[in-house]
């Protein structure tokens, strides 16, 4: 079998325009969510995308032969091309698995495929974060204790305004007393969505291995070619 084919699709906007985030992703943080998945994954083509590229690096060519899209977007989410959107679309209706992090519950992607607004509570006050994994079985959650936690993120409550998830693997507590559905699975058309919280751009989330490892199992489980 050939090797799963991963596209990791950064926004690529706040990496160039805040000092804070690029101290983090100097290389930006697609390419940190790239390197963890090529650390979990070294038998995988892991390759990256941004809004800034002619069809922000997701040609017809090139998405066709792509297994899993991971997408992180935040200010620029009106910026991504309609058409592009329904070519994601087109291409997770057919079997293409997607992973949705962070803000990206805003992308015009996660919207159109789930067909709820997808608001949700939030505060950035650097609070701790415990990610309590409630599908132990789960392929996402392989290799994960009973919980984990991220010293300093964003907090993200409910209501979470998205249909019920088909399977809950992680429901997160912050330190301000909120709780959130921090991994979340859908599945549309052929398609295999996984929904996953964590990941601030002022916050090293990505570089914590706990993050990465989930964000490379839910690569395997949202790429299973129709296992
Ligand atoms: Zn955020």
């Amino acid at each position: 079998m050939n090797s799963l084919r991963v596209i990791v699709w950064g926004e690529n906007v706040q990496e160039q325009t805040d000092p804070a985030v690029a101290a983090i992703y100097p290389h930006g943080m697609h390419e940190t969510i790239a390197a963890g998945l090529r650390e979990w994954l070294p038998e995988a083509s892991i390759g990256t995308a941004t809004l800034q590229e002619p069809d922000h690096g997701l040609a017809e060519a090139r998405l066709a032969e792509t297994e899993v899209l991971v997408w992180w977007g935040h200010r620029a989410h009106a910026k991504v091309r309609d058409d592009i959107v329904d070519r994601i679309e087109r291409r997770v209706r057919e079997g293409m698995g997607l992973i949705v992090l962070h803000s990206g519950h805003y992308s015009k992607i996660f919207i159109r495929l789930l067909g709820t607004p997808c608001s949700l509570k939030w505060r950035v006050a650097g609070e701790r974060e415990r990610l309590w994994v409630c599908a132990p079985g789960h392929p996402i959650a392989a290799g994960l204790g009973p919980f984990f936690e991220l010293a300093h993120e964003e907090m993200y409550g409910e209501p979470f305004a998205v249909p019920a998830p088909d399977e809950q693997v992680f429901i997160s507590w912050f330190e301000g007393g909120e709780v959130f559905r921090s991994g979340c699975c859908w599945r549309r058309g052929a398609g295999r969505i996984f929904y996953f919280r964590p990941g601030h751009e002022t916050y090293p989330t990505y570089l914590d291995a706990n993050v990465r490892r989930v964000i490379a199992n839910a690569a395997g489980w949202a790429g299973s070619r129709g296992q």
